[in-house]
């Protein structure tokens, strides 16, 4: 459950995530949870992990959350989601990893979060199947997220979650690429489960 103390470090992390998103991926991980691991591409600063790894506490599994650390495209300088705080002073490229040990640390959520850095795909390439919950969330231009779709989607159980954000079907609302994985998702035979805001979920 997502408690006070826990509702205030999620206040205080940065990220891209309203609350009522992240209450609905908190519950389809307390939901998955108990059909296999959860796992995130896309840990940016720690927000959505958190929701992720106190659902993981909650039903005794774990959280994987991957990311290179290096910022997405939209967060690098002069992009729409750029954090000057994120940068690391002395070598000018961003590093979001301090900012999600502090996060996880402060919710008591080291034992049960197991951060990789890396490239998604070839993480991928080196795990195994049987995951309750895939969360897409990396980058979101249309290579990225279609080569994060097609490295996961196979690792889900069957019954397990595929959850995938920033879905805007109107262009004017956000970038289009994830709406179109949410497509292809549906094509490929995922059944939409659920819609909140941007995050859409989807059963295999
Ligand atoms: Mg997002």
């Amino acid at each position: 459950m997502i408690d006070d103390d826990l509702q205030s470090i999620i206040a205080s992390t940065k990220g891209f995530m309203p609350a009522d998103e992240g209450h609905a991926l908190h519950k389809a991980g307390v939901a998955a949870g108990r059909i296999g691991p959860l796992l995130e591409v896309g840990s940016y600063c720690g927000l959505s992990a958190l929701y992720l790894g106190a659902a993981a506490r909650e039903v005794g599994t774990v959280l994987v959350t991957i990311d290179h650390h290096r910022g997405s495209e939209e967060t690098q300088p002069g992009w729409e989601h750029h954090d000057p705080e994120v940068v690391d002073s002395t070598t000018g490229r961003i590093d979001t990893l301090p900012f999600l040990r502090a996060a996880l640390e402060r919710a008591g959520l080291e034992d049960v979060v197991v951060a990789v850095i890396g490239q998604s795909p070839l993480v991928a390439s080196l795990l195994g199947g049987g995951l309750g919950l895939v969360f897409i969330d990396g980058g979101h231009s249309i290579d990225v997220v279609r080569a994060d779709y097609e490295a996961w989607a196979g690792h889900i159980a069957h019954g397990g979650l595929l959850a995938i954000h920033d879905v805007f079907e109107d262009p004017a609302a956000g970038g289009q690429a994830p709406f179109e994985i949410w497509l292809r998702a549906v094509r490929d035979g995922f059944t939409p489960v659920s819609t909140t805001g941007s995050l859409r979920i989807l059963r295999r």
